[in-house]
């Protein structure tokens, strides 16, 4: 496939999304010169967003509120969302009537002419592709690029600023992989941070989730000249298990890593708290150290690296009570390690929405480390239910949480949204939920101070 390809095709793209995620694809089907129909079952008012960010584009064509049969049939080319399920019934209709089926990222490996290094797993992705970036900016003189499921600058935006000797560094979720599996592609560097449950409300078993993560290893491309480089990690299950199964294929180069890599000098240096996040650093130092990174390189460079928003963030001290926003915790495993990453006596505020989970280890976790439990949302029964001796609290909303957890915090002690759920039930998104929680906050310090 080449840019060419598009030119006066009917592509059709479905799922445009509130938050803007088809509006990459529009763009770069127009720009190729394709009549572009958008598609998405919802209505032009819940997509104005990102629709204002096509007012610009003529002759775009808006099918909105359901899909009609017609439009897949008679498109040349389907670019579905990462949120639709490769067996969707409108792109089988697509498929029986021969049309071409892809995706964002599957156009993006098409056409990417530099070496593609591709981070996933349950946790730990965005902070682990970050650092990667960062480090590798830090010392090598190619260009480095960051995006997929990450960052503000959308894969085929850049798809023709990247040249073939610049580098690329890709988070890449389980519905990006199961998409990439359809042309058979994976990344030329591949790293695994950990697997635990997740998405189960899409993927159906666990099975079916790894099946989708290990896509990004069963397809690399062997090649004995230029060997595929995948990496896991020593200390998950699976990660361990797929090194046994594919360190001895030719043409692939496998290393492991884990938290222990992290020297005590490089921890001096490192402000992200917690052993996840070792566990991150010695994901992306795998990578870095693979394109010659040295030690003092990483010490060096290391002090810059800031958490992510949302991820373990520090918010503010309040009356000796530290405040942490962890709102990106959307898994029972992410809101363990976040606790796992305090010694201080920590009040947490956890629940949302249901993604089918099973909260058993959160809840002896809790149980275990936590002082408090603040319970909000559709699965704050079940997360109850889990929790054995420690102080529970239901509230109704975030700011009652707040004020809950407030009065039963003392000084010493962390106050921590880790919700271990999605924030669908609540909020439009876990942006949103950490914003509020932010605003909250910095609210008890105003009236404190007042
Ligand atoms: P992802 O992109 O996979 O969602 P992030 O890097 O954004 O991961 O981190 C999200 C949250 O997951 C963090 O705030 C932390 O609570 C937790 N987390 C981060 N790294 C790990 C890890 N290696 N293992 C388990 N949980 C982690």
């Amino acid at each position: 496939m080449n840019k060419e390809f598009f030119v006066g095709k009917t592509v059709l793209v479905m799922g445009l999304g509130r938050f803007g995620g088809g509006v990459d694809v529009v763009r770069f089907a127009h720009d190729t010169g394709a009549k572009v129909i958008v598609t998405d079952l919802a209505s032009a008012e819940q997509l104005s967003d990102s629709i204002n960010q096509l007012r610009s584009l003529d002759g775009i064509e808006f099918h909105l509120g359901s899909h009609d049969p017609t439009d897949f049939k008679q498109a040349d080319v389907i670019v579905a969302n990462p949120a639709v399920p490769g067996d969707n019934k409108f792109l089988q209709i697509a498929r029986r009537a021969n049309r071409f089926v892809t995706s964002q990222i599957g156009i993006f490996f098409e056409l990417c002419p530099a070496r593609t290094i591709g981070i996933t797993g349950a946790n730990g992705k965005s902070t682990t592709t970050a650092l990667t970036a960062h480090l590798l900016k830090n010392m090598r003189s190619q260009t480095i690029w960051l995006s997929g499921n990450i960052g503000n600058q959308p894969l085929l935006t850049i798809i023709d600023q990247i040249n073939p000797n610049d580098l690329v560094v890709l988070e890449l979720s389980s519905f990006q992989l199961e998409q990439l599996a359809e042309i058979q592609k994976a990344p030329d560097i591949a790293l695994l941070t950990n697997l635990t449950p997740n998405h189960l409300d899409r993927h159906g078993t666990f099975a079916n989730y790894c099946a989708a993560k290990e896509n990004i290893f069963r397809f690399q491309q062997l090649d004995e000249e230029s060997p595929a480089v995948s990496i896991f990690n020593a200390e998950d299950e699976m990660g361990a298990e797929w090194y046994e199964k594919y360190h001895k294929d030719a043409g692939r180069t496998c290393v492991q890593f884990s938290a222990d890599d992290v020297s005590a000098e490089l921890r001096s240096v490192y402000s992200l708290p917690g052993r996840a996040n070792l566990s991150n650093l010695a994901a992306a130092m795998t990578i870095a150290k693979y394109f010659g990174a040295e030690e003092d390189r990483i010490k060096y460079c290391l002090p810059e690296f800031k958490a992510l928003p949302h991820r373990l963030e520090f918010v503010q001290e309040i009356n000796g009570v530290r405040w942490y926003n962890d709102s990106i915790a959307t898994t029972p495993q992410s809101a363990i390690a976040a606790l796992e990453a305090f010694d201080e006596p920590v009040i947490i505020i956890a629940g949302g929405y249901d993604k089918k989970l099973p909260f058993d280890e959160l809840g002896a976790k809790i149980t275990k480390k936590a002082k408090a439990a603040v319970l909000i949302g559709q699965t704050a029964e079940k997360i109850a239910y889990a929790i054995k001796d420690t102080k529970i609290e239901h509230t109704e909303s975030l700011a009652h949480a707040v004020q809950a957890a407030n009065s039963l915090a003392e000084s010493g002690d962390v106050a921590l949204l880790s919700p271990a759920c999605a924030s669908y039930d609540m909020f439009d998104n876990f942006q949103q939920r950490g914003q509020e929680f932010v605003k909250l906050v910095r609210d008890i310090s105003r009236l404190n101070s007042q």
